[in-house]
């Protein structure tokens, strides 16, 4: 089969500025030399560039998780030219095409069944058929006034972004070559590969504790370099979470960075899926593992009987517990609080422990149960 005619735009930037950076970065350094304040306008653009692009183009614009006030949304769009990762309207509306259609290889932008290269880099090598421009899915997103902006002046902003603003930052230091070439030549290469790696190594390389249905994965490693988006299994099974990871000690710094806005009022309404529906998904995915193990098992069918059993308790102890939860958020809020006299919430409140008790206990015994199931393969003849 014939390739697609080669970008060359694309290809001669891609090509070009990593092949810089990996030789004359060095070489300044050893002739010259980078001083603190080069090192952290290396890191607070790294940053920024890498905000806009996960909080802004991605959480934001893409998947409409919270809303932002103009000021962050004129941010991002700077920060977004700064990455040089495509006007917002280009990169959502491929983004939202690789959830609408993700591993379909005619129809995912940078879909992870073409391999390693395509999902990371390929795809913006050509003109693929899969890549082409087709804006009939943000149309939402071409009414913002700043996404429109940004759309118009996208190259002048680039230009101004890493070329304008790095030499005025080595300018105001003395050094504009240092400048340019830690704040925007190496920054510039490092930020937009560390945004494909969620391409290519997020579907790839971990584990899919909430859905199977695609190839997306968690990974928290990949976190720690992405501004939090390895967990990408959570985020392509709920993608409208203003979170990917939804622990506390999930390493998500975007997640922290949006939520941390809305106590000044620069972002509102985040969505969070609700606990129990995330819950049910990963219950559900656990049940059809442990049952397709269970089959190869001496007998089988009692131990499927008995899964069945713990499953299906384990689902409707999970929405009793959401009613308590209910109910004991409605009694202690303040506004609705008449309805009830001093006893009756506290009883309303004691129930709601006691199924989270009940909820907690059946949960240890689930997890023995199902893990339970590779050590008993092991041990029992076909
Ligand atoms: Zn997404
Ligand atoms: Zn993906």
């Amino acid at each position: 089969m014939q390739k697609p005619p080669v970008n060359w735009t694309n290809t001669l930037l891609f090509t070009l500025t990593p092949l810089f950076a990996v030789t004359l970065v060095p070489w300044y350094g050893f002739t010259h030399g980078y001083d603190l304040y080069e090192w952290s306008v290396f890191v607070l653009l790294m940053g920024f560039c890498g905000m806009s692009i996960t909080a802004g183009y991605h959480r934001l614009w893409s998947h409409k998780s919270y809303k932002a006030h103009a000021v962050l949304r004129f941010l991002y769009a700077l920060g977004g030219a700064c990455a040089l990762q495509n006007d917002v309207l280009h990169w959502a509306s491929d983004h939202r095409r690789h959830h609408a259609h993700v591993d379909n290889d005619d129809k995912d932008p940078y879909s992870a069944g073409r391999g390693f290269w395509f999902s990371h880099i390929g795809w913006i090598l050509r003109h693929y058929e899969s890549g082409k421009e087709d804006f009939s899915n943000v149309k939402d997103l071409q009414r913002d006034p700043i996404v429109a902006w940004q759309y118009k002046h996208y190259l002048s902003l680039v230009l101004l972004m890493n070329i304008g603003l790095p030499v005025l930052l080595g300018f105001l230091n003395g050094d504009i070559i240092g400048s340019l070439l830690l704040g925007g030549l190496l920054r510039l290469v490092l930020s937009q590969h560390v945004t494909w790696l969620i391409n290519s190594i997020a579907h790839i390389w971990g584990r899919q504790p909430y859905s199977d249905a695609s190839s997306a994965r968690d990974n928290g490693l990949l976190a720690l370099v992405t501004y939090g988006e390895g967990y990408h299994n959570y985020h392509h099974t709920f993608q409208w979470d203003y979170r990917n990871g939804i622990k506390w000690w999930h390493y998500d710094p975007t997640k922290w960075f949006i939520r941390g806005c809305s106590f000044v009022g620069l972002t509102s309404d985040l969505k969070r899926i609700s606990p129990v529906v995330i819950e049910t998904a990963r219950l559900d995915l656990q049940f059809r593992r442990a049952a397709a193990r269970c089959e190869s098992l001496r007998n089988a069918d009692k131990w499927q009987q008995r899964l069945e059993q713990e499953y299906e308790q384990m689902k409707s102890t999970l929405q009793l517990w959401a009613q308590h939860q209910q109910a004991w958020y409605e009694a202690k809020t303040t506004e609705l609080q008449e309805k009830w006299n001093h006893w009756e919430r506290l009883q309303i409140r004691d129930s709601y422990r006691e199924v989270g008790f009940r909820l907690k206990i059946q949960r240890q015994r689930w997890h023995q149960l199902i893990q339970s199931f590779p050590a008993m393969h092991a041990a029992s003849p076909a």
